[in-house]
C-alpha cells in the first residue's frame, strides 16, 4: 500500500492498494479494474503504462488511479510497468474522461492520441518448449501437427510467425492455444520497444587541473579551461568549440582529471538563437484588456474572447499576461494554428521568456517531441506554446490558456479523435479553474455568438499599434473583366498597374488566391451568383459524370444544362484557378520581379516555410503568392499591396460556414497589407462586390457580417442555433460503403420515431456521398444529424451504435463520429 503525494493542485490524494483502474488502448469505452503483483506496487503510480492481458492479447493500458468499487472478484493481474514517471499528470484524467464522453471516442484512444507517438509497445508472440512438452515429443503419440511443431521448438524459441513459415502452413490458432493449455509450450510476448527514448549524450565535467607541464600541456590546459570557465560541456559542443583535441582526452580522462559521463539531454527543437527583447511600453488599449483579464487570473474560470483588429497588439498582451502568470508559479499553455505561425509566436516568446518556453507541434521528429514532453512533465518550463495537439501537453497548475487566431479551422482535427483545440482549451480552463483567452482579429461567429450568450466575456483592441490606418480596399469587379484566356481576366488592368507601381516603389507584394480543395464549381457570368440548393442555400457541385449539379448536404440536383435561377442566363462557368498557373501569368507579366509561391505544393519540406518567410522579411522576394496559408497572422512589414486575386472561391464552397471563412480569410488577408511604415493597400476582385462577406470584408466591419452571417444561420437553422454530429462512412467498395450509409440513414429515421421524445427533434440529413465523393481509393458518405441540444445528440448517437453494434461493423467499412464537425467535405 503506497500513498502517493503529489503537488497537482486537483489531484486527490489518491491511494493506489492493490489493484487499479486501467485505461486500455483499445476502442472500448469502459475502464478495467486490474491487480498489481506485489512487487510492483510501489511502482504503480497515475500517468504510467502498463501492460496488460486481454482476452488473448497483451495490450498497453494506462494507470487512471484506485479501482472503482467494488472491485470484482476475479481480475487479472498486470505484467509489467512500462514507464519509470508517470507520463501524464492526474489533474488531466477528467479532461480525457470528459473528451471522451463528448467526442464519444474510447477513453484509452484518447489518451493515446494525447501522448506522443511512437510510444505504444507492440507484442510478438515467442513460443518455448517446456519439459513436459519434451517428454511429450518422445511418446510420439502425437498428431502430426503437434509433432512437427514440438520438433522445430527443440531447435529453440520461435516466434508465431516464423513457425507458419517453417511449416509451410497456417498453424490453427486451437492448437496453440491447446499446446499451451497442455504446459507442452510456453507463449511469451518478445517486446518491440516503442522506437522514443530519452535523447542521451556524453558530458565532460572537470575533477582536477593539476596536469603535468610536459609537451602536451597547453593543448590539455585548453580543455581543462573550456570545461572551467563552461560547467558541465557535451563532448558534441567540446568537440566542435576545440577541433583537433579530442585526441587528448583519453589521457585526462585515463588520469582522472576530467569524468566523461552519459546524460540526458532535450534535443533542441529550435533553429537559429533569438536575441532577448524587452517588453514595449504598452498601449492605453493594451494596458485596459491586461487589466480586466488579470482580475480573473488566479481567481476562477473566465473566458475572454480577445477580439482586435490584425496589428492590435494582442501578441503584446498574451505575453504581458503570461509573464504576470509565470511570476505567481503558474504555467501558461499558448495555443497557434500552424508550424508557420508557431515559428513567430515561438520566436517572440522566446526572444521574451528564454529557455523556460516549450514547443510541441507536428513538425518535431517523435524524439524531439518526447523530449519536450519530459520537459513540461518534469515542470522544466513554464510556457508551452503549440499547434493543435498541445492541448494535450502535460502541464500542471496552469494559470492562463492562450488560443491565438481562434477562428483558424486548424484547431480541429480531421480523423481520428476528431477534436477541436479551441474548444478543448475553454474545457481545459474550466476543470483547471483558470483563464482562457481566444484572440482573433475576426473571431468565429460561435465565439462571437458565446459573448451575447454570456459564456464569454469580451475585450477589445479596435487600433493598430502606433495608429496605423487599416489599408484601403479597392473591389474590382471581375464580372466586367472579359478575357477569356484568364491571364488578363484575372490580372485586370487595376492589380496589373497596382503591381507595377509598387514594385517600382521597391515595397513587396502578397497576391493571394485560395484554390484548396475544389476546382470546380458553378458561378454565373452575368450576375456572378453561384447556383444553389434551394433547400439548404448551400453551393451546389458540378459532377461531370451525370452533368449535374448536386446539393452535397440532402441530395437535391438539377441538370447543368439549367440556367442561372437568379437571372435566367445561360452563362454559367466553372471556376479553377490555381496558384500555380497564377505565379506563370506573373512571371511573364513581370519578369524583373522576384517572385516566390507559398502553398501546400512548395512548403512540404520542412523548414521550407521559413526560408520563404526569411527570404521575404530580407526582402529577397518582391511578389509572394499564397494560398490560405499566408492568411495566418505573419507579419511582413515590407508588404504595401494584397491584391486578392479571386475573392469568390472559398464562398461558394458547400459549406454553411462558406461566409464566415471567407469574410474571415478576406479579413486576414487584407489585414497583411501595411503593417510597418508605409500604410497598405489592397485590391479585391470579386464576382460578387455586393455580397455582404466581400464589403463588410472591404470595410473591416465585423459587426456588419456578423449581424448578417447570424440571420442566415438562424433562418436555417444552422450552428450556433442548432448542434451537429456528422456520421462519416468510407470504404474502398463503393457498393457496400453506400449500403452501409443507407441502412444507417434508415436507423437514425427508425430512432427519431423512438417514443423518446427528445430523439424526435433529430433531424437527419443524408446520407448523401460527400462533397468529394472518393479520397485514397475509400468512397465517403455521410449523414448530418443536427438538433438543439448536444447532449441529445450524442445520446442519439450512442444509442444508434450500442444498439445496432452487428448490423454496423462491416468488415472494410469505416464509420467515424464527428461531434462538432468543420471540414463538411
Ligand atoms: P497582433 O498580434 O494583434 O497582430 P502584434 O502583437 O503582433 O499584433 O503587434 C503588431 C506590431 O506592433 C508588432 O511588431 C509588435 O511588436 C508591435 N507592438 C505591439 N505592442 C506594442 C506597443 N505597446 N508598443 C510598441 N509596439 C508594439
Ligand atoms: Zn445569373
Ligand atoms: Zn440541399
Amino acid at each position: 500500500m503506497i500513498h502517493k503525494k503529489t503537488s497537482d493542485k486537483n489531484s486527490f490524494q489518491e491511494t493506489i492498494s492493490n489493484s487499479i483502474d486501467v485505461a486500455v488502448a483499445l476502442p472500448v469505452f469502459k475502464t478495467y479494474t486490474y491487480q498489481i503483483p506485489h512487487s510492483l506496487i510501489p511502482l504503480a503510480v497515475i500517468g504510467k503504462r502498463v501492460l496488460v492481458p486481454f482476452g488473448r492479447r497483451t495490450i498497453t493500458g494506462y494507470i487512471m488511479g484506485p479501482p472503482k468499487l467494488p472491485v470484482p472478484k476475479k481480475i487479472k493481474l498486470i505484467l509489467d510497468i512500462l514507464d519509470k514517471k508517470p507520463l501524464f499528470p492526474p489533474s488531466m484524467i477528467p479532461f480525457f474522461k470528459w473528451i471522451s464522453d463528448y467526442y464519444l471516442y474510447p477513453i484509452g484512444e484518447v489518451i493515446r492520441t494525447a501522448l506522443p507517438g511512437g510510444l505504444n509497445i507492440f507484442d510478438m508472440p515467442t513460443l518455448t518448449l517446456t519439459e513436459p512438452g519434451r517428454r511429450a515429443l518422445r511418446l510420439k503419440s502425437e498428431t502430426p501437427m503437434v509433432s512437427m511443431i514440438l520438433r522445430h521448438l527443440l531447435k529453440g524459441p520461435c516466434s508465431l510467425k516464423n513457425l507458419h513459415r517453417h511449416l509451410k502452413k497456417e498453424v490453427p490458432r486451437a492448437v496453440i492455444h491447446n499446446l499451451e493449455d497442455s504446459g507442452w509450450i510456453l507463449k511469451k510476448r518478445a517486446l518491440k520497444q516503442g522506437r522514443t527514448k530519452p535523447g542521451v549524450q556524453n558530458f565532460v565535467s572537470l575533477i582536477r587541473s593539476d596536469i603535468p607541464d610536459d609537451r602536451f600541456y597547453d593543448s590539455r590546459k585548453q580543455i581543462l579551461n573550456l570545461i572551467e570557465s563552461h560547467g558541465d560541456i557535451s563532448l558534441k559542443e567540446l568537440k566542435s568549440t576545440l577541433p583537433g583535441h579530442t585526441g587528448y582526452l583519453k589521457f585526462l580522462k585515463d588520469g582522472g582529471y576530467i569524468a566523461i559521463t552519459p546524460k540526458q539531454v532535450y534535443r533542441d527543437p529550435f533553429g537559429e538563437p533569438v536575441s532577448q527583447d524587452q517588453p514595449p511600453e504598452l498601449t492605453q488599449a493594451q494596458q485596459h484588456v491586461i487589466t480586466t483579464v488579470r482580475r480573473s487570473i488566479g481567481k476562477k474560470y473566465t473566458t475572454y474572447l480577445l477580439a482586435g483588429v490584425t496589428g492590435s497588439g494582442k501578441t503584446e498582451v498574451y505575453m504581458h499576461l503570461a509573464a504576470e502568470v509565470i511570476k505567481t508559479g503558474m504555467s501558461v499553455l499558448v495555443l497557434v494554428p500552424e508550424i508557420a505561425l508557431i515559428s513567430q509566436t515561438e520566436r517572440r516568446f522566446r526572444s521574451r521568456f528564454g529557455e523556460c518556453v516549450a514547443v510541441l507541434h507536428s513538425g518535431l521528429s517523435a524524439g524531439e517531441r518526447y523530449d519536450q514532453w519530459l520537459k513540461i512533465m518534469d515542470r522544466k518550463v513554464s510556457i508551452v506554446i503549440g499547434a493543435r495537439s498541445a492541448i494535450f501537453s502535460p502541464l500542471t497548475h496552469i494559470g492562463l490558456i492562450v488560443v491565438d487566431e481562434e477562428h483558424d479551422a486548424s484547431y480541429k482535427q480531421d480523423g481520428g479523435l476528431r477534436y477541436n483545440a479551441k474548444d478543448l482549451a475553454v474545457v481545459r480552463a474550466k476543470l483547471n479553474d483558470c483563464v482562457a483567452i481566444l484572440g482573433s482579429a475576426t473571431p468565429s461567429l460561435q465565439s462571437t455568438y458565446n459573448v451575447y450568450s454570456g459564456k464569454f466575456r469580451q475585450v477589445s483592441l479596435t487600433r493598430r499599434i502606433r495608429r496605423m490606418p487599416m489599408p484601403k480596399v479597392d473591389i474590382v469587379d471581375l464580372r466586367e473583366s472579359r478575357d477569356n484566356r484568364g491571364v488578363t481576366k484575372f490580372i485586370t488592368l487595376r492589380l496589373q498597374t497596382a503591381v507595377r507601381e509598387t514594385l517600382q516603389r521597391g515595397d513587396q507584394i502578397l497576391l493571394f488566391l485560395n484554390r484548396r480543395g475544389f476546382a470546380s464549381f458553378p458561378i454565373c457570368a452575368a450576375c456572378g451568383e453561384s447556383i444553389r440548393c434551394k433547400n439548404c442555400d448551400i453551393t451546389l457541385t458540378y459532377h461531370k459524370r451525370i452533368n449535374a449539379y448536386k446539393c452535397h448536404y440532402c441530395g437535391f440536383t438539377i441538370p447543368a444544362t439549367s440556367p442561372c435561377p437568379s437571372c435566367g442566363s445561360s452563362r454559367i462557368k466553372h471556376i479553377g484557378l490555381g496558384t500555380e498557373k497564377l505565379e506563370d501569368w506573373i512571371t511573364s507579366l513581370f519578369p524583373e520581379a522576384r517572385v516566390a509561391r507559398m502553398d501546400a505544393d512548395t512548403t512540404r519540406r520542412k523548414g521550407s516555410i521559413l526560408k520563404i518567410l526569411k527570404d521575404l522579411k530580407n526582402h529577397a522576394i518582391d511578389i509572394l503568392i499564397g494560398t490560405q496559408m499566408v492568411a495566418k497572422g505573419h507579419d511582413f512589414p515590407g508588404i504595401t499591396l494584397v491584391g486578392i486575386v479571386c475573392a469568390d472561391l472559398s464562398l461558394s464552397f458547400p459549406d454553411f460556414r462558406a461566409g464566415e471563412r471567407t469574410f474571415q480569410l478576406l479579413a486576414q488577408v487584407s489585414g497583411r497589407a501595411g503593417r510597418g511604415t508605409v500604410p497598405g493597400r489592397v485590391i479585391m476582385q470579386t464576382y460578387n462586390p455586393d455580397h455582404f462577406s466581400i464589403l463588410a470584408a472591404m470595410n473591416h466591419d465585423y459587426k456588419t457580417f456578423y449581424n448578417n452571417e447570424i440571420k442566415f444561420r438562424k433562418t436555417l437553422n444552422y450552428p450556433p442555433f442548432s448542434r451537429i454530429i456528422q456520421l462519416k462512412i468510407s470504404g474502398k467498395d463503393k457498393e457496400k460503403s453506400g449500403n452501409l450509409a443507407r441502412d444507417l440513414g434508415d436507423l437514425c429515421l427508425k430512432l427519431t420515431t423512438d417514443l423518446k421524445n427528445e430523439f424526435q427533434m433529430v433531424e437527419v440529413l443524408g446520407p448523401v456521398e460527400s462533397p468529394i465523393t472518393r479520397i485514397a481509393k475509400y468512397h465517403r458518405w455521410q449523414i448530418l444529424l443536427k438538433t438543439r441540444n448536444i447532449r441529445i445528440l450524442q445520446k442519439f448517437v450512442r444509442q444508434l451504435l450500442s444498439d445496432n453494434k452487428n448490423a454496423l461493423n462491416r468488415p472494410g467499412i469505416k464509420l467515424a463520429v464527428d461531434v462538432d464537425p468543420v471540414f463538411m467535405l
